[in-house]
């Protein structure tokens, strides 16, 4: 299937990332000499965040994204990131420590954050990477750091350990900033929303039209999801079962939740394309109501709430008048 093909096209890079940013160079706590011995797990954010972000990028720069896929995968991180309300009271560091003890329940993963590490790893190294760009007048990048961080004892296998501070110091030399305030901000406290400056600043803005991303929709295909997550708040598999809801959100308010599966909707019959159409029909406040038969527990009942925002997908919309850091970062390197 070519949705396949799309929605885990960064797959490979990001393993073949790995040979460096993992293998070759890891956390200093995350190398152990034994088995028994726990492996500590705050610089997830480096060990899985960078290279989900190389991977993406590496992706883009051999041709397995082209630049439009690039950006509608990245577009679908950002809001996806955005609507995680767990960042409320959840810092980005404590999903790294509480790795091991097993954050992965599925159900309201919004709120829980689960391996939020992963994503927002991606948005908050694409700030680095344009930072960099920003401070050195475009004659350094990220690709600066990878060669000086990780181009070092050439044909060894031995695993070489680092820590926080090397990792700052690693930057400095690239482009001297208050790196350690820059990661600890973005790491240790709560907010209202994902770190989005670093995209902004890329030349490229988070908007959402009802035009479908064709990234979403892969991920849709491959994962059995309904692309309504950014519009009604919540998403169903091709039989109406509920997927996540997100937390606080009119759904969550009128009573639907998780593992619930909708019977009708707005009096008719459930499909998935009952459900889109119902949606994309209200796009004025004012205009409707979304009226939901569901069944959960033994338990069907009536679930409404007011609805307005017709079908919402994310895209990137280029800021014109800025540098387009974003399309060199994926160029190919020549
Ligand atoms: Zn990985």
């Amino acid at each position: 299937k070519p949705q396949v093909f799309l929605g885990e096209a960064s797959l490979m890079p990001h393993e073949y990332v790995h040979s460096w940013n993992g293998k070759f160079r890891r956390p200093a706590k995350l190398w152990q000499p034994n088995f028994q011995t726990p492996e500590h797990t705050r610089m997830l954010w480096v060990y899985e965040g960078l290279t989900n972000y190389w991977g993406e990028v590496l992706s883009a720069r051999s041709g397995l994204f082209t630049p439009a896929q690039y950006r509608a995968m990245l577009a679908f991180t950002a809001a996806g990131q955005d609507h995680r309300p767990g960042r409320e009271w959840r810092p980005l560091i404590d999903t790294t420590v509480g790795e091991p003890m097993g954050g992965f329940g599925v159900d309201y993963g919004n709120w829980r954050r689960g391996d939020d590490y992963y994503d927002e790893g991606v948005l908050i190294w694409l700030g680095v990477d344009v930072k960099i760009r920003e401070l050195t007048h475009d004659q350094r990048s990220l690709d600066d750091f990878a060669k000086r961080f990780y181009g070092m004892d050439n044909g060894s296998y031995v695993t070489r350990t680092y820590t926080f501070d090397d990792l700052v110091n690693a930057l400095n030399v690239v482009a001297p900033y208050d790196w350690a305030s820059y990661f600890h901000k973005l790491l240790d406290r709560t907010s209202d929303h994902a770190p989005l400056a670093g995209l902004t600043n890329s030349g490229w803005k988070l908007v959402y039209s009802s035009t479908p991303n064709p990234y979403e929709e892969a991920r849709g295909v491959i994962h059995h999801f309904t692309r309504t997550l950014f519009s009604v708040g919540f998403t169903t598999n091709d039989k109406g079962v509920i997927g996540d809801v997100l937390w606080n959100s009119p759904a969550f308010k009128a009573g639907l939740a998780p593992g619930m599966q909708l019977v009708s909707v707005n009096g008719v019959k459930f499909s998935p394309k009952v459900f889109l159409h119902a949606i994309a029909g209200i796009t004025k406040p004012g205009q409707g109501k979304l009226v939901f038969v569901a069944s959960g527990s033994g338990i069907t009942g009536t679930y409404t709430f007011d609805y307005s925002g017709g079908l919402r997908y994310a895209h990137l919309q280029r800021t014109e008048g800025t540098p387009d850091y974003l399309g060199q970062i994926i160029a190919p390197v020549k």
